[in-house]
Order: C-alpha cells, then sequence, then structure tokens
C-alpha cells in the first residue's frame, strides 16, 4: 500500500540540522504515526513521503519553507525583566508557552543583560535546512475515527 491522503502511516526517523546536529530521532522510541495529507508533519516531510511504501528507506532535505519556516525577526523581543515576575529564576533557553493570540505559542530567552530580557518566539528550527533519514515502518487505512479526530490511535500516536 502506498502513502497518499488519509493513510496511517508510521516511520522510523533522524532529523539532522544545517550544522549537521542530530535534533531529533524515533530511535529508542516507537516509531511516530500520523495520518498523511492533514497537515500532522511539516509539508516538506509529506510530500516526500507520498506515494511510498512499507519498507522504503530515504534521505530527504527540506528547504526552510517546507519545513519549520523562515526566522522572523519582528518574533524577537526585549522586555523588562519584572515581566516574569519577581521569584522567577531566569535562564538563557528557558521555554514559556504563551496563551492564544495571534502570537508564537512557545517563545525562549535567548540573552539575559541587567535588566533586559530577549526573547524568541520564532520556532527552533526555523530558518534551517532539515535532513531527514526516514523509514517506512507502515501504512494502512486511517479508521474514520482517527481520521475524525486528526491523528492516529494507538502505539506511536495517541492512546485515549
Ligand atoms: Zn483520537
Amino acid at each position: 500500500m502506498q502513502i497518499a491522503k488519509h493513510k496511517a502511516v508510521s516511520i522510523n526517523y533522524t532529523l539532522t540540522n544545517d550544522a549537521g546536529t542530530v535534533v531529533d530521532t524515533s530511535e529508542g522510541r516507537e516509531p511516530l504515526a500520523f495520518i498523511q495529507g492533514i497537515g500532522n508533519i511539516i509539508p516538506g516531510l509529506e510530500k516526500a513521503l507520498d506515494g511510498k511504501a512499507a519498507g522504503d528507506q530515504l534521505n530527504v532535505i527540506i528547504a526552510p519553507e517546507d519545513g519549520y519556516g523562515l526566522r522572523n525577526d519582528s518574533l524577537v523581543q526585549t522586555v523588562k525583566r519584572e515581566v516574569f515576575g519577581e521569584d522567577m529564576e531566569l535562564e538563557v533557553g528557558m521555554c514559556f508557552r504563551t496563551s492564544g493570540g495571534n502570537g508564537p505559542e512557545v517563545i525562549s530567552i535567548t540573552q539575559i543583560e541587567g535588566d533586559q530580557v530577549t526573547v524568541d518566539g520564532n520556532h527552533p528550527l526555523a530558518g534551517e535546512a532539515l535532513t531527514f533519514d526516514v523509514e517506512v515502518v507502515e501504512v494502512r487505512d486511517a479508521s474514520e475515527e482517527e481520521i475524525g479526530h486528526g491523528h492516529v490511535h494507538g502505539p506511536g500516536g495517541h492512546e485515549h
């Protein structure tokens, strides 16, 4: 069976960034399970997997535009330390989940200088070309329920 829209797909993968550093991998975990064609995974990887079958291996380089997007400098802001509350210990690299709106979902602290804290709302992989080493483990039809929920059930997917 070939990968196409609304197939439930399981893959083993290793993701390497521009610098050649492994930033994510399924090694040591369940394969990643997702539904093809509905944006569960980044667009570039969906495109590369289309038409592939179980047992296929591929190595693809995905441009930032088809990955986590280009970096947006307007998402980098400097705020006063007091915004975070007096009791909070701040460190470079800390991440915060923000509450809704149209802004970024996760911001991270990239610099602290005295009273000034620089935060960055870009995805950590924004602007990076992504190299994926992928092995297709399984391809099957997604159930109506899975398509309705927008995710795969069972191992590597949602358990509920
Ligand atoms: Zn579900």
